[in-house]
């Protein structure tokens, strides 16, 4: 009797876990308006555009940016506002502001500006310094004087990192000018000893065990320290856009490769109401993590503990299960634009990657990174 009951206590439970409803996702929509004097669609075209997506699925809030043109985002607020969802600005931290800002540039830890990535851009865009207390200053005067009065809920903070390995070596032993320096001394890293350590053993102080930690103890302090400085500053930017009542989400790269840009999920989860991991495995341009992945093999050829990497859906479930513990919201970035040589996406890779974010509990999903060009068969192909 006892095997009975336990047994039918088994089916039943089973059964529980079998049909409990799961969730249903909420969406977070990117709108890349244009640049910040060059738009790149009407105010028509773009309430269009989201009221045809809004009738399909759950949209939560709205990313736009970053073009500037207030009667755009005072229609385009109105619009949302009344369908209960929110408009966030988006907005680039430590690069791509040179057009309205005179920040001062980051070097690596040789003083170095690293060459600016060409990648398929009309001009290449440079990284700021994280730390540099004028560089934050002027970008906050900036949103003051021509944002702030604008009906956005809150703010979607990218480019809150250093340079990844598109700038090579350079582009990731970087930030090191006299701000930063004074910042790793403080947390007892001294980036006069960095340097000597990376000229004396090159791509061995890239070199990780099987945990992704970096063999070297000068190296792990390094990028430990690293998260910090860069970290802290970004939580400094997104406290002062919270202390006005905003929401803040944050762009982050995949947490394999977050490490090496300065990205600390921890402290940044403290600071932000949703992140954004860019979970990217079907794009084979800069924050496509294969191809990142790709980038930092080869700038670093000797260095070991750098297997091939199968970007699979188990391989989404560890990056999924690396944020689980956070407090903030989790909206992983998913693309669902199509670009047949750099983003080869199908309705299957949409649904499958959908369908892990929706098992691992999460709030919902980033549709990345312009639903203007996103195909319409990827937009059905959401699950709901
Ligand atoms: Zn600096």
């Amino acid at each position: 009797m006892k095997r009975l009951v336990f047994f039918l206590a088994i089916v039943w439970l089973g059964w529980g876990c079998a049909t409990k409803p799961q969730a249903e996702l909420g969406y977070i929509l990117q709108v890349s308006s244009g640049d910040w004097y060059r738009p790149n669609y009407t105010t028509q075209q773009i309430i269009a555009r989201l009221d045809t997506v809004i009738g399909q699925v759950k949209v939560d809030k709205v990313i736009i940016g970053w073009n500037l043109d207030d009667e755009m985002y005072q229609a385009i607020g109105e619009f949302l506002h009344a369908r209960n969802i929110s408009m966030l600005f988006w907005l680039p931290v430590f690069a791509e502001t040179e057009a309205i800002l005179d920040n001062t540039p980051a070097v690596d830890i040789w003083g170095q500006v690293p060459s600016n990535s060409q990648w398929n851009l009309p001009e290449g865009f440079r990284f700021n310094c994280p730390t540099n207390p004028q560089n934050i200053a002027n970008l906050l005067t900036f949103y003051e004087t021509h944002l702030a009065y604008l009906p956005f809920d809150g703010v979607f903070l990218d480019r809150i990192r250093t340079q990844s390995f598109v700038c090579g070596v350079q582009g990731v032993l970087n930030c090191g000018c006299e701000h930063c320096a004074a910042r790793y001394a403080g947390l007892g890293v001294d980036l006069a000893q960095v340097r000597e350590r990376y000229e004396q053993i090159g791509d061995a102080f890239f070199s990780v065990n099987d945990h992704g930690q970096f063999t070297d103890s000068l190296a792990a302090r390094y990028f430990e320290a690293k998260g910090k400085v860069v970290s802290e500053s970004v939580g400094q930017v997104a406290d002062w856009f919270h202390s006005r009542g905003m929401e803040v989400g944050m762009d982050l790269f995949a947490p394999l490769l977050a490490p090496y840009v300065g990205q600390d999920y921890t402290i940044l989860a403290v600071h932000a109401d949703f992140i954004k991991p860019m979970l990217y495995r079907q794009t084979h341009a800069p924050a496509g993590i294969g191809y990142d992945y790709e980038l930092l093999r080869k700038s670093v050829p000797n260095a070991t503990g750098y297997p091939d990497l199968v970007t699979d859906v188990a391989f989404l479930n560890s990056q999924l299960q690396a944020m689980a513990h956070l407090a903030c919201k989790k909206y992983p970035g998913i693309e669902i634009n199509y670009h047949e040589q750099f983003a080869p996406t199908t309705p299957e890779y949409i649904q499958e990657s959908m369908q892990a974010i929706q098992n691992a509990g999460f709030s919902g999903a980033v549709l990345s990174w312009n639903i203007m060009e996103a195909p319409d068969a990827h937009v059905r192909a959401l699950l709901h």
